[in-house]
């Protein structure tokens, strides 16, 4: 290699208008013939390889592209077919890869489960029962597609063996290094038959290395990557992380492949700071990850340049490759389409595209010096300049109260059991108190009502009468069920995110910015570009009008500033936790406004509070105890009888109760049905003694529970929890189920409520 080059590591799915989705969505509903289908696929496949050349990318990913996941991709290339679907061998027909994904009439889909800290979701491979076999080279069928169509030497993307074992369920923990060892042998195939194809450069992503390691796991690396290496000496692997830092630095160079893949973006400077300490091995390469694949700023350039110099001083011009930080499937497609979006920001952005211009431009300047791209440097620097220096980033009032809270203390005015006494004189709620999440069914005409409202056919004021009535028709029906703490329904809401966002400054929505989040289900995550701040109330109206209907505790419904960050992409110019704050503090506002207007039980839901944590645990405590704290932000205000619930859809929480209690929440409901035993086990190793609603039913299923089910999880809870605490309510939100069902279940709830506070 004389020169440094230009790389990427995945190139998104989905197109630039959602194609993709919208040929496998009627494929799957029967109006889209297969060999129609999968021409049109090939066809979206080719033209992304084109963009990426053409962009002038010189290591172009292949195998990266999937018609669902790359994770169920890699087990189907291994015959690793859950028993329950019918498979006989052979390479995985189409019909079979989206039985396991979708799941049929006769055998539920294997669970998926989040990319890393990602919003990706990744299909969890079944090993259990399960011999691999390699079934067909994928990589090598994807690299010769390019090679043989556009003449394009691609470099095959692989998901690496010890990060595919760590992410498959269905073997003991205890075996893992033989579970691997099993797979080194088929991996060492496929580099074999690429290698004999000529194939000079493969990626293989190994994430498992940025996360914590044991030695053991070290060790076991170092096994795994001899044998591939001694398997096929002549291809050039460059072992690939992504995501944070990696744990071992030292040992992670110093594995037996051609190069190492490292992201200076998400690494907190870790990467880099050990890269000057310990420098880099002369004869790896070293893959560069230098602009961030999972937002959507536009790059200084010549601040990364800067860092790229630092780089330099450890690794010689020809033993660089600049790259993304990770996979560009994190990020939209293109700036290009959107029309709408005022040009200070608009000039901003970078989405997939505009980012291997990026990279290419990075190239050229470490490669010809960077007076080759002083014009492009300009701009971008102008660009950032006329963002930041714009009224968006320069709101004084709320940049005011984020000063002063350096001397505020987040907490309530009185602790737990004595605001217990004063909301139970003021509420008198029974024991065992029953309630929802918050949303009721969205039905096909809330959507279609909502539709016609934004497209300007149905005016506010007919609107707000349509909203009213669904309200009114809830909590109607909530009276007639006999729930005790009732809610209005949340019809005016699509997105729990995004309706906040419409409503808040510092939001912005693109027309296009969807990015995939499970098989053909993609997203568009609000930019939050700006100060954000309280511009109108946002739940006012619909919340007074509900407890105007009804003697019963209405509860106000917010989403919480970690799950709105958590959500978006978010501006990088500050402290991702001062954005926090902001909402924090735009969302206090809300709280006390709905206090004010004689709201007195507030929910704040937080369901993407776990699902930030860091990859290391090391950096838990930080993001956990600024996650808190802007949560105390938005809650802690109100008086001593304002009660505080807040909601969060998970159970793995054992890990991180320590910091669930410091939320010191009123009242939480958490996620229970699915995972029963162990959440109870958790509560009695750790007590919880505030009020707690576990969910005794799961919402995911139209089936109605029966009662002798939800008095069995009832009873369970009790053994461990004090009925004085216990609070009666299903997993989640109730917004995709059918009205009948969701009546029944709720009676049935009520039912096992009223059952067992006689026998208490
Ligand atoms: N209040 C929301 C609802 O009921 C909570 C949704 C969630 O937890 N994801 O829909
Ligand atoms: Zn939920």
């Amino acid at each position: 290699m004389s020169s440094v080059k230009s790389s990427n590591l995945g190139y998104p799915r989905i197109g630039e208008k959602r194609e993709w989705k919208k040929a496998l969505e009627q494929f799957w509903a029967g109006k889209l013939e297969k060999g129609i289908f999968l021409q049109e696929i090939k066809a979206l496949r080719l033209a992304h390889l084109k963009k990426q050349r053409d962009a002038g990318i010189e290591l172009i990913p292949v195998g990266d592209f999937s018609l669902y996941d790359h994770v169920l991709d890699t087990a189907v290339m291994f015959g690793l077919v859950p028993k329950r679907f019918e498979y006989n061998g052979g390479p995985v027909s189409l019909e079979t890869y989206f039985d396991i994904a979708r799941g049929t009439k006769g055998a539920v889909a294997s669970t998926m489960t989040k990319w890393f800290n990602t919003n990706y979701h990744y299909i969890v491979p079944e090993l259990e029962e399960c011999t691999p076999a390699l079934v067909e080279n994928r990589p090598l069928q994807f690299y010769k597609e390019a090679k043989e169509k556009l003449n394009i030497e691609g470099k095959p993307v692989i998901l690496g063996p010890v990060t595919f074992v760590k992410l498959s369920k269905g073997y003991k923990k205890s075996e893992f290094k033989e579970v691997v060892e099993q797979f080194v042998p088929l991996y060492a195939t496929i580099l074999a038959e690429l290698q004999a194809e000529g194939v000079e450069w493969v990626q293989i992503d190994e994430p498992i290395l940025s996360t914590t390691l044991s030695k053991e796991d070290l060790a076991l690396y170092t096994e795994v990557y001899q044998t591939l290496k001694e398997a096929a000496p002549n291809v050039k692997v460059i072992l690939q992380t992504y995501f944070d830092s990696v744990d071992h630095y030292k040992e992670v160079v110093s594995l037996p492949v051609e190069g190492i893949g490292l992201d200076f973006v998400h690494d907190r400077g870790e990467n880099l700071t050990a890269l000057n300490k310990y420098g880099f091995p002369t004869d790896k390469v070293l893959a560069a990850g230098v602009i961030d694949g999972r937002n959507i700023w536009r790059e200084n350039l010549d601040e990364q340049l800067l860092t790229l110099s630092e780089i330099e001083e450890a690794v010689s011009k020809d033993r660089l490759i600049l790259q993304p930080s990770s996979s560009l499937l994190h990020v939209p497609v293109t700036v290009k389409n959107e029309e709408t979006i005022d040009p200070v920001l608009k000039n901003a952005l970078s989405f997939a595209d505009e980012k291997l211009k990026e990279i290419t431009l990075l190239a050229k300047a470490v490669q010809q010096g960077k007076e080759s791209i002083e014009e492009e440097i300009n701009v971008s620097k102008q660009a950032i300049q006329a963002l930041n220096g714009s009224s968006f980033r320069n709101h004084q009032d709320v940049q005011k109260e984020l000063k002063q809270l350096h001397s505020y203390k987040a907490a309530r005015q009185v602790p737990f059991d004595v605001r217990q006494r004063v909301q139970q004189e003021a509420f008198q709620l029974p024991l065992l108190p029953t309630t929802t999440i918050g949303s009721f069914p969205q039905t096909k005409e809330v959507r279609k009502e909502r539709l016609k409202w934004r497209k300007g056919e149905l005016s506010d004021e007919a609107y707000e009468a349509y909203i009213n009535e669904e309200i009114k028709k809830w909590i109607e029906i909530q009276e007639d069920i006999g729930l005790d703490v009732l809610v209005h329904g949340e019809f005016e809401r699509t997105d729990m995110v995004e309706y906040f966002g419409e409503k808040l400054g510092g939001f912005q929505f693109t027309k296009f910015g969807w990015v995939q989040s499970y098989g053909s289900r993609c997203v568009k995550p609000p930019l939050i570009y700006g100060d954000v701040s309280y511009e109108q109330a946002m739940t006012i109206k619909e919340t007074v009008y509900a407890q105007s209907l009804t003697n019963k505790p209405v509860k106000g419904m917010l989403t919480g500033p970690i799950t709105i960050l958590n959500w978006s992409f978010v501006r990088d110019d500050i402290p991702r936790y001062d954005v926090a704050n902001q909402i924090a503090l735009a969302l206090r506002k809300e709280v006390e406004a709905l206090e004010s207007q004689g709201i007195s039980m507030i929910q704040v839901d937080e369901p993407a509070l776990r699902e930030g944590l860091p990859l290391k645990r090391e950096n838990w405590d930080s993001y956990l105890n600024a996650a808190v704290y802007a949560f105390k932000l938005a809650t802690v205000s109100v008086q001593n009888e304002t009660q505080i619930h807040t909601h969060m859809c998970y159970s793995e929480f054992e890990e991180i109760i320590d910091a669930i209690k410091a939320l010191d929440a009123d009242v939480i409901s958490i996620e229970t049905s699915k995972s029963h035993g162990e959440l109870i086990y958790a509560f009695e190793k750790h007590t919880y003694n505030q009020g707690i609603g576990l969910g005794v039913y799961d919402i995911h299923s139209p089936r109605v529970p029966k009662l002798e089910e939800l008095q069995r999880n009832i009873d369970r809870a009790l053994q461990v929890l004090d009925p004085a605490l216990f609070w009666i309510n299903p997993d989640c939100g109730l917004k995709t189920r059918g009205i009948s069902e969701t009546v029944e279940a709720l009676k049935v709830m009520v039912e096992s409520a009223k059952q067992t506070r006689q026998n208490l």
